[in-house]
């Protein structure tokens, strides 16, 4: 086998990477330790209803970045779909994101936009100053006692860390809006894959100069594709954990992992609603999914639904690691690791994608940031100087 990148993990960072060096003309071994492509977007039809449901907890694609919304299309056409989510607090059903209906229901009140950032404003003037972590951020957005209803218990049930330990930038993530638009997302474009995410993802990865090995673990074992096999060989770019990449030298990063409950139910509409979030400490789940509502557009059967219930939990060794969890110690160790990821450099290591660089990213973030390292391949790939066929290509036994 003749290869001139090997990329470890087939999620969107990968496949993009992938892609784009085919493209390119090379030719690109891409590793995955699990038995699918398409990393945490990756979804499947479920057997007894032909519902398509997302393995690794919904997933919902938005961007305004044109260059994204572009090569996505390449491989797939989107739906209409526009997310929306509902929340549970004291046996109550509110609109989410935080908005003028959440309020006005919360309240028992009619406010318009004014007098509800009145209200508001009152209610976050016990804070000074810049806001130094999600508590303080959120009660600077909507207020003490929004905050306590709708997100201190959900964030700690998601985070299972204090509001105070987190960075206020979680939060950020979450619109506030003082008018009855109750969209999830504020982005231009919007939309689930027309025939589901396993059929974008497999497109991506279908080339001729791509390879693609599945089951195969990088850092473990002994075969042709390892990385005692290819470092310093043949250019690598890293989508798995960073700490793992280093043997855990400095600590292992925190991460949560989310165990997912999944069930048939014998009715053709659960919920009414894609996502239905439980804000209360005493329900031990964060939300339910029911996967029927995300392609209202087809045509599934009538009697049968499928829903999951999404628990949250502190990732040990074994667990799949889905977010960051980014406390202070977490930071500082991260600062640490980046010194390591820069000296890897020089040998033709390149980290990228949520878990390679302890970030939370969004897939449309982590494509843009993918094809950003590819519009750099060119210096991977053979060090400095323009690309020839030759290049840095190494035969991999
Ligand atoms: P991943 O998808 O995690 O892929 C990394 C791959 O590397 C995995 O397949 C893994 O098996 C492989 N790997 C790791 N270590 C090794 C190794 N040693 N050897 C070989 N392979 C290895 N984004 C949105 O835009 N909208 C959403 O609604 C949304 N919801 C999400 C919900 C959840 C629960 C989670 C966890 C994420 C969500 N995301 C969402 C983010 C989205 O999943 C990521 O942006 C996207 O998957 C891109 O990730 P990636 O390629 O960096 O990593
Ligand atoms: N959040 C909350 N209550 C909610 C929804 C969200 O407190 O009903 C907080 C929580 O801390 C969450 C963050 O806002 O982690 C971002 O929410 P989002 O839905 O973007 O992300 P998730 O963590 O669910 O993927």
């Amino acid at each position: 086998m003749r290869v001139d990148l090997v990329v470890v993990g087939a999620g969107l960072f990968g496949l993009t990477v992938a892609e784009q060096a085919a493209e390119r003309g090379l030719d690109v071994a891409v590793v995955d330790r699990r038995d699918h492509p398409g990393g945490n977007a990756w979804s499947e039809t479920d057997p007894e209803t032909g519902i398509e449901v997302h393995r690794y907890g919904a997933h919902l694609f938005h961007t305004s970045n044109e260059r994204v919304w572009e090569y996505v299309n390449r491989f797939t056409g989107f739906t209409a779909y526009q997310h929306r989510v509902w929340t549970v607090h004291g046996g109550e059903v509110y609109p989410l994101p935080i908005n003028l209906g959440t309020l006005n229901q919360f309240f028992r009140s009619n406010h318009g936009p004014d007098e509800a950032r009145r209200l508001v404003a009152e209610q976050a003037a016990e804070l000074m100053g810049e806001p130094r972590n999600l508590e303080e951020k959120a009660v600077s957005l909507i207020g003490r006692p929004l905050y306590e209803a709708f997100i201190r218990d959900y964030t700690a049930k998601q985070w299972q860390t204090d509001p105070r330990d987190l960075p206020a930038e979680v939060i950020s993530r979450l619109p506030v809006r003082y008018t009855y638009d109750n969209r999830y997302f504020n982005d231009r474009y919007e939309g689930l894959p027309t025939d589901g995410y396993a059929a974008w993802l497999s497109r991506m990865a279908d080339h001729p100069r791509i390879s693609v090995h599945l089951g195969t673990d990088f850092l473990d074992g002994d075969h042709a594709l390892s990385r005692d096999a290819v470092r310093g060989q043949v250019p690598v770019v890293y989508t798995g954990p960073v700490d793992r990449y280093f043997g855990d030298a400095h600590g292992a990063l925190g991460w949560r992992t989310l165990d997912f409950e999944r069930e048939v139910l014998p009715v053709g509409d659960f919920q009414g609603a894609p996502v239905m979030n439980y804000a209360d400490g005493d329900v031990d789940f964060t939300r339910i999914l029911e996967f029927r509502h995300f392609h209202p557009e087809r045509d599934y059967r009538a009697d049968r639904t499928v829903i999951v219930r999404e628990r949250s939990r502190s990732a040990g060794p074994g667990d799949e690691p889905y977010y960051p969890v980014n406390t202070p110690e977490d930071r500082s160790r991260l600062l640490a690791y980046r010194e390591l990821v820069e000296q890897e450099r020089a040998s033709g290591v390149a980290f990228g994608g949520r878990l390679g660089t302890y970030q939370y990213l969004d897939m449309h973030m982590a494509i843009a940031s993918a094809l950003r390292l590819v519009d750099d391949l060119d210096e991977l790939v053979h060090g400095r100087g323009t690309v020839t066929a030759a290049g840095r290509r190494a035969a991999l036994a």
